[in-house]
């Protein structure tokens, strides 16, 4: 039973990073679409710890 809740985002530009609009390294983790570059910068600002 798989749910495939990225079906909702498809054709809608969601799938890439909302800061760079890079596709690559992208972590969808806590909803954020960005990529692992731009997120080392939101992490400062969202005050999340170190990502895996
Ligand atoms: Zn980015």
């Amino acid at each position: 039973m798989k749910v495939r809740n990225e079906e909702k985002f498809k054709g809608r530009g969601m799938r890439m990073c909302r800061i760079c609009g890079t596709s690559r390294g992208l972590i969808r983790s806590h909803k954020l679409y960005i990529c692992r570059r731009c997120f080392r910068e939101a992490a400062k600002s969202l005050n999340f710890k170190k990502y895996g």
